[in-house]
């Protein structure tokens, strides 16, 4: 059954989340957890530090992958698009990322911050989600982590390499695929090269 959409669901959701980042800004918007009238609402608290601390969803921050740096080295290396997304869990808008609708035969999709590869082709479908969608990853490749914001449930996927964002994971949504997952995956968090051999030659 699907009710409603994945699409319409994930369009929803970008179109809610953007709102309230333009209106809520600042370092603990995407992590405090709570309901978005509460997050709203609480955001001039001098509490929300706290409260960003109790219910923080960027554990993945704090954990230890092998590559390591500063939020300036990271803006050095990225763009400020890609630092938005990889860096402060962004989204970038549906139906617009340079990966949407690329279906090669054959290469690899390796994390456009470290270059550590992430998923292949061949684990690459058509979603119609409007964002580069993957039924599986290279064995290892992408951590998970539990992600509250927003007032929901959902699970964000980061690399594994350097902990940098990539996007959430579905499940059980009734994709005819091996897994009935859907790794959905900004695509300025990846960049593909058909070079499934050399791709790990040149990661950080
Ligand atoms: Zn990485």
């Amino acid at each position: 059954m699907r009710f409603p959409s994945p699409a319409t669901i994930l369009r929803t959701l970008y179109a809610f989340s953007n709102a309230t980042l333009h209106r809520a800004p600042g370092p603990f918007t995407n992590t405090t957890g709570l309901r978005p009238t509460t997050a709203l609402r609480s955001i001039s608290m001098p509490t929300i530090p706290f409260i960003g601390a109790f219910f923080s969803t960027a554990e993945s921050r704090n954990m230890s992958h092998p590559v390591q740096k500063s939020d300036s080295e990271w803006q050095a290396q990225l763009s400020p698009e890609q630092f938005r997304v990889i860096r402060e869990k962004g989204t970038e808008a549906p139906f617009t990322g340079k990966y949407d609708k690329h279906h090669p035969e054959k290469g690899v999709y390796a994390c456009a911050a470290c270059n550590a590869p992430l998923y292949t082709a061949k684990q690459k479908f058509k979603s119609g989600c409007g964002w580069p969608a993957f039924y599986d990853t290279v064995p290892g490749a992408v951590t998970r982590h539990t992600d509250r914001t927003f007032g929901m449930e959902r699970t964000e996927i980061v690399c594994s390499n350097c902990g940098g964002h990539l996007g959430h994971v579905f499940k059980g949504e009734g994709y005819p695929t091996p897994t009935d997952e859907r790794h959905c995956v900004n695509s300025v968090s990846i960049n593909f090269t058909e070079d499934e051999a050399g791709a790990d030659k040149s990661k950080v």
